[in-house]
């Protein structure tokens, strides 16, 4: 399973963001605990870059 923020294929650990479920990896969990506002945009801009 591809992790919803970085896509990267790991085990992901599921996270209530916002309201929303969130599949995320190890990385991306520490860095939404870190900084989760400013990673809005950086998550947008990344689903459009796979498309
Ligand atoms: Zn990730």
């Amino acid at each position: 399973m591809n992790c919803e923020r970085c896509g990267v294929d790991a085990t992901l650990t599921h996270r209530d963001v916002d309201g929303f479920a969130y599949y995320l990896c190890e990385a991306c969990l520490i860095g939404w605990d870190a900084v989760r506002s400013p990673s809005v945009g950086a998550r947008d801009e990344a689903r459009s870059a796979a498309q």
